[in-house]
């Protein structure tokens, strides 16, 4: 059977608490035989170490999500450090930069009445957009000291996220992951080192522009993911998504790339592991 491993996957999420087991045992059924469980702030980092401790094939990414920044103390540094310690924490993140869910605020009308909530703006959003910058830059800060790389998150924040990744080129490398852009973006961040990679999303019919940075993405400059419970790939689209569904993902884009799926698996696992050096 092709192996493939779920290069993002939140097996920490509440969705999973039920039948965690079983959906492991499924993913190794399907060929799955690596999952990286990314943490989202310094709790959810811990359980993902903590599956990372239970589990022989489940490794963890460490550090804190950028639309969780409101709640992520001033300094993350080293929490970070320690955490990165342990073995099997394979990088940090994820992290980066998201304009697209900027923090609501309820206002009132000129005549008092309470209006809808609505995003912040002007100062209130610059402010915001810095302090994620500021989280970002300690999680890269870290990473170069480490010399581990970066799961990187970015929402409508890609011009800023290239900036703040040449500011740490040649010492630390991102994955821009659930990429979903053109091939003219893909190539700007291949340009700095950096590699991308692809979930359910490219099974999707109007998912066009993925598919076309797919086939432009030459092998070794990309992984495999799910981002479960997100992003199912059809045919369970709209379904909570799992690790095993990387099977659905790797079928689709061996299609675009009009490859084996045993050259896919070689060369996706082997991207992952240069990219992650503590995957073992
Ligand atoms: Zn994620």
């Amino acid at each position: 059977m092709d192996m493939f491993y779920d290069t993002h996957a939140h097996l920490d999420y509440p969705d999973f608490e039920a039948d965690l087991s079983e959906i492991i045992e499924r993913a190794r059924g399907a060929g799955i035989s690596r999952i990286i469980s990314i943490g989202t702030d310094l709790e959810s980092s811990r359980r993902a170490i903590a599956m990372a401790e239970r589990f022989e094939n489940v490794f963890a990414v460490a550090g804190w999500h950028p639309t969780n920044v409101n709640e992520a103390p001033k300094d993350l540094r080293d929490d970070l450090r320690t955490l990165a310690k342990h073995p099997k924490v394979v990088a940090l993140g994820e992290t980066g930069l998201d304009y697209h869910r900027l923090p609501l605020i309820l206002s009132l009308s000129p005549k008092g009445e309470r209006e809808d909530p609505a995003p912040v703006t002007g100062d209130e959003a610059q402010i915001y957009k810095q302090k994620q910058a500021r989280l970002f830059e300690q999680h890269l800060e870290v990473a170069a000291e480490l010399g581990l790389n970066c799961v990187i998150h970015q929402r409508d924040a890609m011009e800023d996220t290239l900036k703040m990744m040449e500011r740490v080129k040649g010492r630390v490398r991102g994955v821009f992951h659930c990429f979903s852009d053109g091939p003219a973006a893909m190539r700007r961040i291949l340009d700095l080192g950096s590699i991308v990679s692809y979930t359910g999303i490219v099974t999707f019919k109007n998912a066009q522009t993925i598919r076309d940075s797919v086939q432009a993405t030459p092998f070794g400059s990309f992984m495999l993911e799910t981002d479960c419970p997100y992003l199912a790939p059809v045919p369970y689209r709209g379904k909570r998504c799992e690790p095993a569904y990387v099977k659905e993902i790797a079928t689709v884009i061996a299609e675009v790339k009009g490859c084996t799926l045993e050259t896919l698996s070689a060369e996706t696992c082997s991207t992952a592991a240069k990219f992650f050096p503590k995957l073992s």
